[in-house]
C-alpha cells in the first residue's frame, strides 16, 4: 500500500501520482508493505527511474561483473577452499559502483531481473570452465535465482544451455533460491526446484532463518543445502542463546542429513565456535569478501599449491 497523506495546496491527480510512487516502492520491498510518500521516496523513484533506463547499455558495453567469494571447509586441518558464490556488481559510468541491493529488486519489479541473472549464470559457468582447465581443479560455483526466474517457464532450457556450452556438469553450477521465495510461492516452488534437483542441479536454500519457514516444514521442503543467513552468526560471540539456536540448526539439519553453510562469519571466534559446533562449510569477510575473478585466482593458487604438498 502505498499513502500519500493530503495536502491542499496539490492537485489531487500530483497527490495520486505520489501515493502510486509509494505503493510501487512497496511493491519492490519484501517487508516493508507500507510506505507513505516522503522525500526519499521520491528520490529513490528517481534514481530507479535511470537504473531501468540504463540497463539495456549497461548489458551492451559489459558494466555488470561479477565477484566470486570463497566458501571454506573449516573441519580439515587448515581451512579448504571448496567453492564459491557469484555476486553482481554494476560499475556505472556515472554513479560509481552500485551494490545489488540497490538494483536487483528494481529489475525484480520490472521484470528485467531474468536478463541480469541469465547474464551472471553464464559468466560464472565460463569462469569455472576456465579455471578447470587452466588449473585443473573444478571448483563448484553458486548462483543466485532471483524469485521472479522460478516463474520463467525457459528457466531449465536456459540453464542446461549455460551447463551444455561450457561442457561443465549440472552440480557444478549451484542455485541459490532465498528462503521467503519458498515460503511464498511454495507450489510454484517446489515444483521448479523439483525438476531442476531431477536433472543434477544443487539447491541450496539462501538466508535460512529469515523467511518465516519453520524448521519441520525443512523435511517438506526440496533443498540439497542451507545457507545459515547471517543474523545467527552475528552474536554468537556473546550470546549462549544464540549458541544454542545455531546448534538446533544444525542439529536437525544433520539428522536430516542436510549441510549447513554459515553465511557472515567475521572473526575468528566466530569460526571457532561454528567448528566446534559441526559446521563445515563457511562463507564471510574473515576468509575473503567477494573478489574480483583476476584476486580469487590467487586462491585458487594457494589451494592447488597446499595439495601439491
Ligand atoms: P546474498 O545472496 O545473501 O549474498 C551475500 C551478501 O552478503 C553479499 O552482499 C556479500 O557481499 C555479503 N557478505 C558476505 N560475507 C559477509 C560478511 O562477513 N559480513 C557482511 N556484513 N556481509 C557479508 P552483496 O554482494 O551486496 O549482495 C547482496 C544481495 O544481492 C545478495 O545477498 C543477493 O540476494 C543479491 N544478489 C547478488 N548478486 C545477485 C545476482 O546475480 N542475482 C540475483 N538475483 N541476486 C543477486
Ligand atoms: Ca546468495
Ligand atoms: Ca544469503
Amino acid at each position: 500500500m502505498g499513502v500519500m497523506p493530503a495536502e491542499e495546496n496539490l492537485e489531487p491527480l500530483q497527490q495520486f501520482d505520489m501515493a502510486r510512487a509509494a505503493c510501487s516502492m512497496a511493491r519492490g520491498h519484501y517487508k516493508e508493505h507500507l510506505i507513505v510518500f516522503n522525500d526519499s521516496v521520491r528520490e529513490k523513484e528517481i534514481l530507479e527511474q535511470r537504473l531501468q533506463n540504463d540497463l539495456r547499455r549497461a548489458l551492451d558495453s559489459f558494466e555488470f561483473e561479477v565477484y566470486y567469494q570463497p566458501k571454506y571447509d573449516i573441519q580439515s586441518d587448515t581451512p579448504r577452499l571448496m567453492s564459491a558464490e557469484a555476486l553482481i556488481r554494476w560499475q556505472h559510468p556515472e554513479l560509481g559502483l552500485i551494490s545489488p541491493d540497490s538494483f536487483i529488486p528494481v529489475f525484480e519489479k520490472n521484470g528485467k531481473i531474468g536478463e541480469v541473472d541469465k547474464y551472471v549464470w553464464a559468466e560464472a559457468a565460463k569462469q569455472i570452465a576456465k579455471w578447470r582447465a587452466e588449473y585443473g581443479v573444478t571448483l563448484p560455483v553458486s548462483v543466485n535465482l532471483s524469485r521472479v526466474d522460478v516463474f520463467d517457464p525457459a528457466l531449465e532450457e536456459t540453464l542446461d544451455g549455460i551447463v551444455r556450452q561450457n561442457g561443465l556438469e549440472q552440480e557444478v553450477l549451484k542455485l541459490e533460491v532465498t528462503e521467503s521465495a519458498y515460503t511464498e510461492n511454495a507450489d510454484q516452488v517446489i515444483r521448479v526446484v523439483e525438476r531442476l534437483r531431477r536433472k543434477g542441479y544443487v539447491l541450496e536454500m539462501d538466508d535460512f532463518g529469515t523467511g518465516y519457514s519453520s524448521l519441520n516444514m525443512l523435511s517438506a521442503m526440496p533443498v540439497d543445502v542451507l545457507k545459515m543467513d547471517r543474523m545467527f552468526i552475528r552474536n554468537i560471540e556473546h550470546s549462549e542463546k544464540d549458541i544454542q539456536l545455531v546448534a538446533l540448526i544444525l542439529g536437525i539439519a544433520k539428522s536430516m542429513n542436510i549441510p549447513v553453510i554459515a553465511e557472515g562469519v567475521e572473526t575468528e571466534e566466530q569460526i571457532r565456535l561454528l567448528k566446534d559446533l559441526g559446521c563445515q562449510i563457511v562463507q564471510g569477510y574473515y576468509f575473503s569478501k567477494p573478489l574480483h575473478p583476476k584476486e580469487f585466482e590467487i586462491r585458487i593458487l594457494q589451494r592447488v599449491a597446499e595439495e601439491k604438498r
